[in-house]
């Protein structure tokens, strides 16, 4: 068979110089495993397979041959309308749909309306039986387990030359994308891994990749998708000591400050990490996870403060996430504290996540429950710097405000400057220069749905849920990100269709 495999990290086109360089240099880095994993698969049952990514950059329709039998899409929940409008287009054709990935998981009924299977957790088997017709369409598909059974690094390589790669070779940034653990023991409410179980993969699966990896490019730059990296910090770090210390792999994670003890950072400088990324999340919440415990405010600040300064001494690159909107947070308070820490450590970049309803969350079941689900709001939005809830603490308007008033205090010139002249290394001023016009950009669209939110009444009255009617500025705006493919849906197809709520799924075993 013809099977075509697409990983959809966005659901607009680039525009403009700078937005075009982020993009190249670094969104196009954001590609999935699964889809590369699900290519290997196709390949190995002996179907021939077209892979790609889109990243804005060119029509998402030309990235595969339209004559396939077989298309399988993977996206997040915020470009889930361009992958809808796609398996449209396939459709027309004939060519048999399926979902997977983060948004056909978290709202798999919804998916449905579009795709002819949706797959929630998958293995080799079950896109086998795929592939054979076992499942008739319309229909939710699931192993019921996370993946632990995935495809040496070497067997994905046409993949990720395809993706992160130029001209064949990887280029300074190009980033391959691997696991070395799956699932968390934390439970955060707002994230889709709160129920997966951690399960660390073969140590020698591991040591065989890096190995390879070290072999085969100079100086190569992997990604670590894990949802919380070195869970088993010293056996992790162990399986990467393996190798000569020149030989390792510089490495991207994303970790828990709670995991990052004192007495371990100095292996994470030994094992070659370039930039790591732990969650903060707000100041009045969730500080278990980032080794805080009991702390909360101001001396929450101080403790994360002393800790990043710390990390920074083994590893150039940091990021820190910021959830701000929790139900904990009221007043300015959290604003001050973010902007303070922003403040006090310039090299750490910060990411400021606003609370947003993924499905088969208790976050997403509470807001249900509360009635504070903003049910009209195509999924489009569920992303920064959109608000698909009503907040506990704030009204809309002042939530706005604190947030341009944050966002200012990073995307500043000053900030700019202060990174630009912060001694570092391995690129990190490059990226943390092109993060902060990024940011600039947020603020701008920030400050365009505050000021919308002061002068439309009706725009305000649907956030304060007085009203269900999406607003004429959702509506030109989800029409304006979908171009060319606009007219492929309606309004009823853009807006979440909640008669199955919640992110259950229809159990079936793979055999
Ligand atoms: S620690 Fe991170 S990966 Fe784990 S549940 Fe919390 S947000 Fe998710």
């Amino acid at each position: 068979m013809r099977v075509g495999v697409l990983d959809i990290l966005t659901d607009t086109p680039l525009r403009g110089p700078i937005s075009r360089t982020y993009a190249a240099y670094f969104r196009k880095q954001f590609t999935g495993i699964m889809p590369q994993v699900v290519s290997v698969w196709c390949r190995q049952l002996g179907h021939e397979v077209f892979y790609a990514t889109y990243y804005g950059a060119e029509d998402p329709i030309e990235a595969l041959p339209r004559d396939l039998d077989v298309v399988f899409i993977s996206t997040y929940t915020q470009a889930s309308t361009i992958a809808y409008a796609l398996a449209k287009l396939y459709r027309r054709d004939g060519v048999l749909t399926v979902l997977g990935g983060p948004h056909a998981k978290s709202f798999p009924h919804d998916s449905l309306r579009f795709f002819d299977i949706v797959v929630s957790d998958c293995d080799k088997a079950l896109i086998d039986d795929i592939l054979s017709g076992r499942f008739d369409p319309p229909q939710i598909v699931t192993t019921g387990r996370p993946l632990t059974d995935f495809p040496l690094l070497q067997e994905r390589l046409p993949e990720i030359r395809k993706s992160a790669f130029v001209n064949g070779r990887p280029i300074f940034m190009s980033v391959i994308p691997t696991l070395s653990s799956v699932g968390c023991p934390y439970r955060c409410d707002f994230c889709i891994d709160w129920n997966n179980d951690y399960v660390g993969l073969p140590d020698d699966q591991l040591e065989a990749d890096l190995r390879w990896l070290a072999e085969t490019f100079d100086d190569p730059l992997v990604a670590f998708h894990d949802p919380n990296f070195a869970v088993r910090f010293d056996r992790t770090m162990d399986v990467m000591e393996r190798l000569p210390k020149a030989k390792r792999p510089r490495y991207i994670m994303e970790s828990s400050l709670s995991i990052l003890k004192d007495g371990r950072l100095s292996r994470l400088g030994d094992t070659n990490c370039l930039y790591a990324a732990p969650g903060i999340e707000s100041w009045g919440d969730y500080s278990n996870k980032s080794g805080a415990n009991g702390a909360f405010g101001q001396a929450k600040l101080d403790r994360v403060v002393d800790h990043f300064q710390r990390l920074g001494d083994h590893v150039p690159g940091m990021q820190a996430n910021f959830l701000f909107g929790a139900d904990a947070d009221k007043g300015a308070e959290p604003a001050e504290l973010t902007k303070a820490f922003v403040r006090r450590l310039p090299r750490v970049f910060p990411t400021i996540n606003i609370p947003t309803p993924f499905g088969a969350t208790p976050l997403h079941d509470r807001y249900v429950r509360e009635g504070r689900l903003l049910k009209s709001l195509p999924f489009a939005f569920y992303h920064n710097p959109y608000l698909a809830i009503r907040l506990k603490h704030y009204d809309p308007v002042s939530y706005y405000d604190h947030l341009i008033d944050i966002h200012e205090s990073f995307a500043s010139w000053r900030m700019m400057a202060r990174r630009l002249t912060t001694p570092s290394r391995g690129g990190v001023r490059f990226i943390h220069a092109l993060r902060t016009f990024a940011a600039r950009d947020d603020v701008a669209a920030l400050r365009r749905i505050r000021g919308t939110m002061a002068t439309d009444r009706t725009f305000r009255a649907f956030h304060e849920g007085e009203t269900d009617r999406l607003p004429a500025f959702y509506r030109e705006e989800a029409t304006r990100r979908l171009g060319r493919y606009a007219d492929l849906l309606s309004i009823d197809d853009l807006i979440p269709n909640w008669d199955h709520a919640g992110g259950e799924t229809e159990d079936v075993a793979a055999e």
